[in-house]
């Protein structure tokens, strides 16, 4: 049902008035129907670990008892299926949270390349099958009013998944440089990459080129939309460039912090 102020009269400030309401009318209607598509897909998401848990404690209802075999299985499954729901819940409380980040107040500076070098270090010690190199020529510090933990929880979604869409060459190369005005960090994969139309999507919630393969790997389909939702509250941008069959580089740019410059009072 379309809600719109009619147009009545011929005066100009009236019309003015109308067209600002519609305005409004509009970005309110899309904004309810985002809301109701999200619930849509939450509901979605956890029909299935929903109905994997029932299947199993019927299974288990009827012969727990008498099969040891069962008795595991279903139990393991259940549990693995338990640990999705909570994954899931946990990554849809950090989306809304990183909508609501009131960037004026962030106070924070942080030293990206020191967060990098972190994730660097752990994920190295975590994938020792992997090649981690990182390339961060800077002759000085490059900072960014930023909270570190969210620096950091960006860094690893997009290394996360360099890691879980590698195929045969097990290589990351994380980067960072600056320009006069801005950070910018990559996060490079010779993985699967992305056909253009897949690429398009990738940073929609729940968006996955493969959900099967998504979810054996514990995805859930909302970490780029949660990485995407954190640089842009702090004003940024993310990017992605993506060839099928030889990799991915995702490009964050993040404005530059200047002593005194950016100061805001
Ligand atoms: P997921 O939990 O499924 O990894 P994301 O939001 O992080 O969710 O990513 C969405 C989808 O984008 C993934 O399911 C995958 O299909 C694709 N994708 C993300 N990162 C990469 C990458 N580095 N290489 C290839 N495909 C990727």
């Amino acid at each position: 049902t379309e809600v719109r102020a009619s147009e009545v009269g011929a005066n100009d400030e009236f019309s003015d008035l109308t067209r600002i309401l519609n305005r409004t009318i509009d970005r309110l209607q899309a904004l309810i129907s985002a809301q109701q598509r999200f619930v849509s897909d939450v509901s979605h998401e956890l029909r299935t670990p929903v109905t994997i848990v029932r299947g199993h404690m019927a299974l288990l209802n009827r012969w727990g008892k008498d099969d040891p075999e069962v008795l595991e299985d279903s139990i393991k499954s259940s549990l693995l299926e338990v640990q999705r729901m909570e994954t899931l819940i946990n990554e849809m409380l950090n989306l809304t949270r990183a909508e609501q980040i009131p960037i004026d107040n962030v106070k924070e500076v942080t030293d990206v390349g020191g967060t990098m070098h972190r994730v660097y270090d752990n994920f190295k010690m975590i994938h020792p099958d992997f090649v981690f190199t990182l390339d961060d020529d800077l002759a000085a510090e490059a900072k960014v009013k930023i909270r570190q933990d969210h620096m950091e929880q960006i860094l690893i979604i997009l290394a996360d998944n360099a890691v879980k869409y590698s195929l045969e060459r097990y290589e990351i190369h994380f980067a960072l440089s600056k320009t006069a005005n801005r950070v910018e960090i990559g996060v490079q994969d010779f993985g699967e990459g992305l056909k253009p139309e897949d690429a398009k999507h990738v940073f929609d919630r729940f968006y996955r080129v493969d959900k099967a393969r998504s979810r054996a790997k514990g995805g859930t389909g909302l970490g780029l939309s949660i990485a995407q939702r954190l640089v842009e509250a702090y004003g940024g941008e993310i990017a992605l460039e993506s060839a099928e069959g030889s990799g991915s580089i995702f490009t964050v740019y993040l404005p530059l912090y200047i002593e005194g410059k950016n100061e805001v009072n």
